[in-house]
């Protein structure tokens, strides 16, 4: 039996006569006329974080690219989920009820415990809730496996579609996540068991990570996610001499040039906090032939100035503004080449 949705969206399709080919990684710079939009944790603003019914209506609206953030359970098992405990504001218990405070570690927990948490709503009063105020809420939603947003991707209407996958790590605090060799082993196994290796980006704050991918799966891009030191910043800077966010990387070994740093260390991806990236640092990054995608850009003028600085990517929590702020300057956010007639 088909839901209105599927058959309406599949016979449109089919009238097109036209079906997406997954890009290269050389596929996901900008180009003529196009600027990838990545659908941040799917779109925050628009459906509950992490979850498969955002992922899905990120692809459905046209994204190609999904952010998502990944944690482990107490057994390894890969899940999508962004802190490393379950948060009050946004986690009700089976009986319905919120969290108190904050609930157990993702890491104490198996999947099975965990199944049982319910993501599909922010709540009401709670300042992240008042950050997200068109966000849906949804109730019976858990936080998925990684796997089960692999079978996304290999659903034939998405077979295009590339994951930016985060896995998260910090190493101030490494009792959070399994030893870095288990943890990036597990979450490599899931990539490669669902044959989406060349749709893959992974990226991470902690570069301990980042050197471990490129260890065990050399041919999988990297990211090298960064925020610059800032007064008052709301989280942890990653990027200063002897950080433990950087494995060792020094920038005053590469003259303060971080782009350089990220090539040198065998980044093939810069992902700069939108506000540190500037025209000059963006052609020092194209000049070592870096993709540089940028995060989180919701607010319109933010989304304007990404687009004047022709980044490659553009993470968003709202990918229906940035898709309207490219066509209103005749822009698009797939390449052409990307579009091939059956
Ligand atoms: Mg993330």
């Amino acid at each position: 039996m088909f839901s209105m949705r599927r058959a309406g969206s599949g016979s449109e399709r089919r009238a097109l006569r036209l079906m997406r080919r997954a890009l290269s990684f050389e596929g996901l710079r900008s180009g003529p006329g196009h600027i990838h939009i990545h659908g941040h944790r799917g779109a925050r603003g628009i459906l509950p974080e992490n979850t498969i019914d955002g992922f899905r209506f990120t692809l459905d609206i046209g994204i190609r690219i999904i952010e998502l953030d990944l944690l482990a359970t107490s057994d390894g098992t890969p899940v999508v989920t962004h802190n490393p405990h379950l948060m009050p504001y946004s986690t009700r218990s089976e009986n319905g009820n919120w969290l108190d405070g904050v609930g157990p570690r993702i890491v104490d927990s198996t999947p099975h415990a965990l199944s049982k948490f319910d993501v599909g709503g922010l709540r009401p009063g709670t300042d992240y809730a008042r950050r997200y105020p068109e966000q849906a809420f949804m109730s019976g939603i858990a936080i998925p496996n990684f796997d089960a947003v692999c079978d996304l991707i290999n659903e034939p209407e998405n077979r295009d579609a590339w994951l930016n996958v985060e896995i998260k790590s910090d190493p101030r605090h490494p009792e959070n996540t399994p030893p870095v060799r288990d943890y990036v082993e597990s979450v490599l196994a899931v990539i490669f068991d669902n044959g989406i290796d060349d749709r893959i980006i992974l990226q991470s704050f902690d570069w301990r990570i980042l050197h471990e991918c490129a260890r065990k799966a050399p041919d999988i891009p990297r990211s090298y996610l960064t925020y610059a030191p800032k007064p008052d910043a709301p989280m942890a800077d990653n990027i200063y001499e002897e950080s433990p966010w950087m494995d060792g990387l020094s920038l005053a070994a590469h003259d303060n040039n971080l782009p350089a740093l990220i090539a040198a260390g065998g980044g093939q991806v810069w992902s700069p906090y939108h506000e540190d990236l500037n025209a000059e640092d963006l052609a020092s990054a194209r000049a070592k032939n870096l993709v540089v995608n940028v995060w989180t850009v919701n607010e319109p003028r933010d989304i304007d100035r990404m687009i004047d600085l022709n980044v490659d990517g553009i993470i968003t929590d709202y990918p229906g503004r940035v898709q309207r702020q490219l066509l209103a300057r005749g822009l698009t956010w797939q390449p052409d080449e990307s579009l091939v007639s059956v």
